[in-house]
């Protein structure tokens, strides 16, 4: 079942995430939902839990129709840097060219309760960097200089004005 994707304002997306205990059916369920709500959206290739209202920590990506899950996941060595046109599923519209570690290594668990750990860099170390941060409760606005939030906000507002402007009914006039 595919669900709402919260939007920047909801202070659901502000909370940090609780780890996972047990591995059961319901977060088996929950994943799934999870993957029908990434495939309902705008090219959207992750979601983290707290998008969808849930406050867990888990998140999951597809790339090259590969489905992979992470729970309780935690980032144990980034390096480089690497510069990327970063979107949010919960800031829908907005792209702004954000700065982070090129390469990480990430540690978590998948849906058998094993450990994993993934090496990567360039667009899955950002997907990896990006959904962390949900999991944590920070969103692009707060990894951004107060110049570029400033910029983006407006921006964002902007896209906001013009999507609800887009969907208005047209005034009729009467005469
Ligand atoms: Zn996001």
């Amino acid at each position: 079942m595919a669900y709402e994707i919260r939007t920047f304002g909801d202070p659901v997306l502000k909370t940090p995430a609780a780890a996972v205990g047990e591995i059961d059916g319901k977060v088996a369920r929950l994943v799934h939902d999870m993957f029908d709500t990434l495939y309902a959206s705008d090219n959207g290739i992750g979601l983290a839990a707290p998008q969808i209202g849930v406050q867990k920590q888990i998140f999951v990506w597809e790339i090259d129709g590969e489905e992979m899950v992470v729970i309780n996941p935690e980032i144990v060595e980034s390096s480089g840097e690497w510069v990327y046109e970063e979107g949010c599923l919960s800031i829908p519209g907005l792209h702004v060219e954000m700065l982070r570690p090129n390469a990480v290594l990430m540690r978590g668990r998948d849906l058998d309760g094993n450990e994993i750990e993934i090496e990567a860099d360039e667009l899955l170390g950002r997907l990896f960097q990006h959904e962390l941060d949900h999991l944590n409760g920070i969103l692009m606005f707060d990894r951004m200089t107060p110049d570029q939030r400033k910029e983006a906000l407006a921006e964002y507002r902007r896209i906001l004005d013009e999507s609800a402007a887009a969907t208005k009914p047209r005034r009729l006039k009467l005469k």
